[in-house]
């Protein structure tokens, strides 16, 4: 496919190829700001094995999911509130999509969601299943999910790593009962922070992200799979200085400052939390109709 033919997945605009980086051709919608790789890497899960959750080889994932994490509980909270909120179907069952080592699916099981999930990484997925949780090992596109089955599906820094969205929303809609929540959060190509950046944004991350959506283009996309849009915000998150320190390093392509990075874990500092809140991101609340 040459790039006249490329069309934009969310509003059919004409993108506009905009560089390379990391060897991959990046291209954007004028109208709706998806940002996206063109042609899509042989998508492989071998992206999530071990590594991405212990050790973050080559800057890549996570460094300790789970301690990283712990800062964010905050903002699974808020998030939890804002999906009672909205949610008035009489069952509570929650699935969450790339559950990781199940530290939400945790904090939702505490609120009284009946929780289970999927998470392509069999490391992470096996973490959650210790904490007692229905974690299977795989991903939602091998038809995981029987029709109408939850109430709630939530999708937290998923909906960028997967090669097919539409496809990845249609399963979501199927899945979800007539009523349904569903809760997104991804980096927004749409905020300030990410138009002044443009490919030196630290979220242009391919192949790991694959497409980054802006509201437009998220608003596009779930109204066409027949969602109802009930809210959206840029929720801060807090992070760990070894994650931000290490993130700023890969960023700025300082590979000696590992000693710095092991000086941060050996002291504890790394693990104080940085509240960070760039407006780089977007969460979303929307309705199955
Ligand atoms: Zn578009």
């Amino acid at each position: 496919m040459n790039d006249a033919e490329i069309s934009c997945i969310c509003c059919s605009g004409k993108p506009r190829y905009r560089g390379s980086k990391h060897g991959h051709k990046l291209y954007s919608c004028p109208d709706c700001q998806l940002l996206f790789v063109h042609p899509l890497p042989d998508f492989s899960l071998q992206i999530y094995t071990d590594d991405y959750f212990a050790g973050a080889k080559e800057g890549f994932g996570y460094t300790d999911y789970d301690a990283d994490k712990e800062p964010m509980k905050d903002t699974f909270l808020v998030y939890l509130k804002r999906i009672s909120h909205y949610h008035r179907l009489p069952g509570k069952r929650l699935f969450d999509v790339g559950a990781a080592t199940g530290f939400f699916l945790n904090l939702a099981r505490a609120e009284g969601f009946d929780v289970a999930g999927v998470e392509p990484a069999d490391y992470a997925a096996g973490i959650a299943r210790g904490k007692g949780l229905d974690v299977k090992t795989g991903i939602l596109e091998q038809g995981l999910l029987s029709p109408e089955s939850f109430d709630v599906i939530t999708m937290w820094d998923v909906i960028e790593h997967v090669p097919d969205p539409r496809a990845t929303m249609s399963q979501v809609y199927e899945a979800l009962r007539p009523g349904g929540i569903l809760a997104i959060n991804t980096p927004n190509s749409s905020s300030l922070y990410a138009r002044v950046m443009g490919l030196r944004w630290h979220l242009v991350v391919p192949p790991e992200h694959l497409f980054l959506f802006g509201e437009p283009s998220l608003r596009e996309l779930l109204k066409d799979k027949g969602f109802e849009w009930l809210e959206s915000g840029a929720i801060g998150k807090s992070f760990t200085t070894q994650y931000v320190f290490s993130t700023l390093f890969h960023w700025l392509g300082i590979k000696w400052m590992t000693w710095f990075l092991n000086f941060l874990t050996r002291s504890g500092i790394g693990q104080w939390r940085m509240p960070i809140n760039l407006r780089d991101n977007i969460t979303v609340f929307a309705r199955k109709r």
